[in-house]
């Protein structure tokens, strides 16, 4: 039988929950400015005729941009994630074009900051995003600029665009590890998995955000765990060398439409799959679960509180979960509203 949920249970939920899981998709950033689904490729094509010339992908691309049929646009997508693979050239100029849309890099976003702020205060105690835009990552950024300049031992309190505050304890910003005689090193708690050499890097003290699907702003080295493009000052492309290892080159670390962490990375996806199974509860929100989504809509629907926080249904089995008819905006109102600050 389908069970239509509230808000206000899912909270009373949450409060009594002792380690929550947070998983969102594209949906939370599409306010932002940045396109669902296909549109991205297909804008893409667009502004890079020669090259979809070159590569043979004009004429696929023609019939998927003059329709807004499915199969026709997925033949032009999976074409080109097919020649993305083989070819440096469109690597490069795919990934620049998506690391230049607006809003990819990042800026202030009251929802992304309260979704971020609630897994670092530990609300939720993971936090799991197949987005490849840097929103999330921004406000966690904001946070800890402002922590580094005050007192470490002080609480940070992070301003909202509206206005209103949330007050985050150093204790969940830090972890104090102490070192010889009275020295302690303030380590941040917080770090990056995209992929299976990042998982060896997490330490006690850090609680990853899983990027599950990489991003345009990640390099991947063989050596080290990849190169974060995200604010270098040294402009790094695909095919450069390594900064720190000269040997080897860099690819790209990005899963794209069709592809997922369950086969690109099984080690990380197991590895998150047995963390979320033993979780008590599960938040999804703004993620359709279809197409190559289905693996990670399979496994959360398999767990016995999971709650689906989306405007509609989609493809969610919602006889198997708490669904809850609701945007992300709302979800991270009624977050604030029961914010332990
Ligand atoms: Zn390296």
């Amino acid at each position: 039988m389908k069970h239509t949920h509230n808000l206000s249970e899912l909270l009373i939920d949450l409060q009594s929950a002792r380690n929550a899981a947070l998983v969102v998709g594209a949906g939370v950033s599409a306010g932002l400015g940045i396109p669902l689904g296909y549109e991205m490729p297909i804008k893409f094509g667009q502004t890079h005729q020669a090259l979809l010339n070159n590569l043979g992908l004009r004429k696929v691309w023609e019939t998927a941009a003059a329709t807004t049929q499915w199969p026709q646009q997925h033949s032009f997508v999976s074409a080109l994630v097919e020649k993305f693979d083989k070819s440096i050239e469109l690597q490069e100029t795919l990934l620049s074009w998506l690391m230049g849309y607006p809003a990819m890099q990042g800026k202030a976003s009251d929802l992304h900051a309260i979704l971020a702020l609630s897994w670092l205060s530990q609300v939720f105690h993971h936090l799991i995003t197949t987005n490849w835009d840097f929103l999330l990552e921004t406000q966690l950024d904001m946070v800890y600029e402002q922590a580094y300049t005050g007192d470490p031992f002080q609480p940070v309190e992070v301003q909202l665009l509206t206005g209103q505050s949330i007050l985050l304890k150093a204790e969940h910003l830090f972890f104090q590890e102490h070192l010889d005689g009275d020295d302690y090193a303030w380590n941040p708690r917080w770090d990056v998995v995209a992929n299976q050499r990042d998982l060896i890097a997490i330490q006690r003290w850090t609680r990853p955000l899983w990027k599950i699907h990489g991003s345009p702003f990640f390099l991947a080295c063989p050596q080290c765990s990849g190169i974060n493009r995200w604010k270098r000052q040294e402009d790094l492309h695909v095919g450069d060398p390594c900064p720190e290892h000269a040997h080897e080159h860099l690819t790209a670390e990005i899963s794209f439409w069709g592809q997922g962490i369950d086969t690109a990375y099984p080690a990380v996806w197991n590895r998150l799959k047995a963390r979320l199974r033993r979780c008590d509860l599960i938040v999804v929100s703004g993620l359709s679960g279809t197409g190559s989504d289905a693996y990670i809509r399979l496994a959360i629907e398999k767990h016995p509180n999971a709650w689906l926080v989306n405007p509609t249904e989609g493809a969610w089995n919602v006889h198997q979960m708490h669904f809850v008819e609701a945007g992300v905006q709302e979800l991270t109102a009624a977050l604030l509203e029961h914010f332990p600050s």
